[in-house]
């Protein structure tokens, strides 16, 4: 199975070029509406971290923290690693579960996110990548979400298959409520929790919510942005993603990008069992010994070890049992 896979990530990359980067001059075209949302939202968050530091009760910093961690993992382990990758199986109550979890991120549906996610895989920074990291760091970063689709997205996203997120029930059913589901996950319950339970004023609660909504969405974002421009390129130096600690650190596992994008169907997103600051990979490893995740796919160290060999830009992995060293690549 292996080789097929391998062969599938090559074919993903041919694909690619088939959309030149930049083809042509875009003029963007604003959506105010955006702007205006996340605007306030940022605004918001930067006055929540007043309250941090201020009058916020212990409780309401602790249940955050908690929430911006589960609401981290709802787009890495759900949206992306299960939803857009397939790397893993979920049954049922781990799917519902991933689902609350990413509604708690407020990234809309994860049908959208993944479908987001694949034309980005399958057309890594052209002009049919939402996020295409060649206009700049702040357009991958947050400004692709502050713009009106460049028309290549559109066209290609209408042609790519999503016929499996389309069959499954649990993403119907955030797609069919998703203004209900949002309104109450992300923003209704993180609010009144901290009021109800241990007294935390409404101003204090709702501006510490935005806060959680702002770095959630942040963190995810330097994948895009940092994760595309600064970093090291063991796997395939021909492309723009990267290895970047600082992402891997803040988005619980998911900056060993260069790696994912060669392989995208790991389920570890990271080579060689990188699991030190890798949480996503760990819960999965958790719920797969609970018999809720099942079928993880991975890369056989040769082959990772292979690829390096052949297109990587010689800077070793993170791994010392895959590292580059003089004279050619040592395999542990
Ligand atoms: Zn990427
Ligand atoms: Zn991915």
């Amino acid at each position: 199975m292996v080789p097929d896979v391998l062969r599938e990530a090559e074919r993903l990359h041919e694909d690619a070029k088939l959309v030149a980067p930049q083809a042509e001059p875009w003029k963007f075209q604003i959506s105010y509406t955006n702007v205006v949302i996340f605007g306030y939202l940022h605004l918001a968050g930067i006055y929540g971290l007043l309250f941090c530091v201020s009058k916020a009760h212990w409780a309401t910093l602790f249940f955050s923290f908690i929430l911006l961690v589960a609401s981290v993992i709802g787009v890495t382990a759900g949206a992306h690693r299960l939803w857009s990758h397939r790397s893993y199986k979920a049954n049922l109550p781990l799917q519902i579960i991933l689902m609350l979890f990413h509604s708690l991120s407020g990234q809309y549906t994860a049908f959208n996110w993944a479908r987001d996610h694949r034309l980005h895989h399958k057309y890594s920074d052209t002009d049919a990548d939402p996020h295409n990291a060649t206009r700049g760091f702040f357009y991958s970063h947050i400004g692709w979400l502050l713009v009106v689709k460049h028309p290549e997205v559109k066209r290609r996203g209408e042609a790519i298959d999503l016929s499996d997120l389309l069959r499954n029930p649990v993403l119907t059913f955030q797609r069919k409520n998703v203004v209900l589901i949002l309104s109450l996950v992300c923003y209704i319950m993180p609010t009144t929790v901290p009021m109800f339970f241990w007294g935390e004023t409404f101003h204090t609660a709702w501006h510490i919510m935005a806060l959680r909504f702002v770095l959630c969405l942040n963190f995810v974002s330097l994948i895009n942005s940092a994760a595309h421009t600064f970093g090291t390129k063991p796997y395939d130096k021909n492309i723009m993603p990267t290895q970047n600690m600082s992402v891997t650190l803040a988005t619980l596992g998911e900056g060993f990008h260069n790696y994912h994008h060669v392989f995208p169907f790991d389920y570890r997103a990271a080579e060689l069992g990188n699991n030190t600051f890798n949480l996503t990979t760990k819960f999965i490893d958790f719920f797969a010994l609970i018999g809720w995740a099942s079928d993880l796919k991975t890369v056989g160290q040769e082959s990772i070890v292979r690829r390096a060999e052949r297109t990587g830009d010689g800077s070793g992995s993170w791994k010392e049992e895959c590292k580059v060293v003089p004279g050619g690549l040592k395999s542990g």
